[in-house]
């Protein structure tokens, strides 16, 4: 039987190589539902290539160009964030892959996790905002949860040559962005460009400038957290620009199990989808021989200060990674229209952060007003920006 997969966020980075992947696997994965916030061109191009037999479109005010495109072409068309949940409950499918951006993915994900789905995760906002939440639905409902993301998915792997209680410590590695080794007074005034700019990875607008703030990794510490139900104090960051090995993880005898490759999400989205067998795949395998260095440095949290708030965070715990989250949305949605400064993202999380009074057991209504409020109160403090 064929694995029936939904992606979710088919649009993006993330959604449109895991297309690619999966028409390179050929039979045996089917692509069953797709999804896009207001890209409906290439989302009705994407419903005539693969067949689905859903399509979701989030932008309510777009469903009905989307309607126009596929008229004709038997698909059961689902709008708003409810057609991402509808897709997600779906009896017949499989493997939900989540792509979608930002904690806008939290519903349709829990939504998997209580239908027994199996979950491939590249959205990692969800599992920064309500990580214990989902790990616990998950394990409730027996559900597999699988990383995308390169470094999780490495640890994912490592792992399993030895036992839980005899990790050390996990080592997340990360190329260190555009502005790697530069000075605040060097990125005060860095552009729009300069922060899309991104050496290794080419990615979505938004987590290329959590790249360029060091905000990524400070999520992916939070997202470790959770998917691996480790301390916090036990994750290591390591900045390794050579990007070749992807994350690793030391066990108490002091052995080093590290996942390598060419920087492709290809590899870790496949992996995803055929954990726990392997297949050939389409990315370009690592040439040892034509490697000449691999460097490790420790990460500068005197500039890159978000990666030091993540850290205090993800131990605050409660609604504090909720609000770190959302002011980050909210700051690098500002950035990205040329409304704030590079550096004013971190400031208006710490901002957002200070004035926030932490809930330790948050309930999900609970983390969704934490998340509204800390997007309001961002758009609050940018007027005294300006
Ligand atoms: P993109 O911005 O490229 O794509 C986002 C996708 O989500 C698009 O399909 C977009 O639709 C859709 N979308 C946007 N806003 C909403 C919304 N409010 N509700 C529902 N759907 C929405 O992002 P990426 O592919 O780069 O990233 C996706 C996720 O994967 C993120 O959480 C990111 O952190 C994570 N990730 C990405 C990596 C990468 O290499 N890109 C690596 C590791 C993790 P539309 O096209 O219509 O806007
Ligand atoms: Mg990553």
């Amino acid at each position: 039987m064929a694995k029936r997969i939904a992606i979710l966020g088919s649009t993006g980075s993330i959604g449109k190589n895991a297309l690619r992947v999966i028409e390179a696997l050929g039979d045996g994965y089917e692509v069953c539902a797709l999804s896009a916030n207001s890209s409906v061109e290439l989302l009705s191009e994407q419903v005539k290539r693969y067949h689905p037999r859903y399509a979701a479109v989030t932008d309510e005010s777009c469903v009905e160009k989307f309607r126009g495109l596929v008229a004709g072409i038997d698909i059961e068309v689902l709008s708003g964030p409810e057609g991402l949940e509808r897709i997600a409950a779906v009896d017949d499918i499989d493997i939900v892959l989540t792509a979608v951006v930002g904690a806008a993915g939290l519903g349709s994900v829990l939504t998997a996790a209580e239908n027994g789905k199996t979950i491939a995760i590249a959205n990692k906002e969800p599992l920064v905002v309500a990580g214990q939440l989902l790990m616990r639905t998950a394990r409730e409902n027996g559900v597999t949860i699988v990383p995308v993301d390169s470094e999780h998915s490495a640890i994912f792997q490592a792992l399993q040559a030895g036992r839980r209680e005899d990790v050390k410590k996990i080592i997340l590695t990360g190329s260190g962005g555009p502005f790697r080794g530069k000075t605040i007074e060097q990125i005060e005034n860095a552009s729009r460009d300069d922060a899309l700019n991104h050496p290794v990875w080419n990615m979505g607008p938004k987590i290329t400038v959590d790249s360029a703030t060091m905000m990524n990794k400070a999520l992916e510490v939070i997202e470790a957290r959770w998917l691996f139900d480790i301390p916090v104090d036990k994750i290591e960051v390591l900045i390794h620009p050579q990007s070749v090995i992807h994350s690793m993880v030391e066990f108490v005898d002091g052995s080093i199990i590290a996942q390598m490759g060419t920087p492709d999400m290809c590899v870790p989205i496949q992996y995803a989808l055929t954990y726990p067998a392997r297949a050939e795949g389409i990315a370009r395998h690592l040439q040892l021989d034509k490697l000449s260095t691999l460097t490790f440095e420790k990460p500068d949290t005197e500039v890159f200060r978000a990666l030091k708030l993540g850290y205090d965070v993800a131990r605050t715990g409660g609604t504090a990674a909720a609000v770190f989250n959302a002011a980050n949305e909210a700051a690098v949605e500002l950035f990205l229209n040329g409304r704030i400064q590079f550096l004013d993202i971190t400031r208006l999380i710490e901002q957002t952060l200070e004035h926030h009074e932490v809930i330790p057991q948050p309930n999900l209504e609970q983390l969704l007003e934490t998340d509204k409020a800390a997007r309001k109160y961002v758009q609050k403090e940018v007027m005294t920006l300006s």
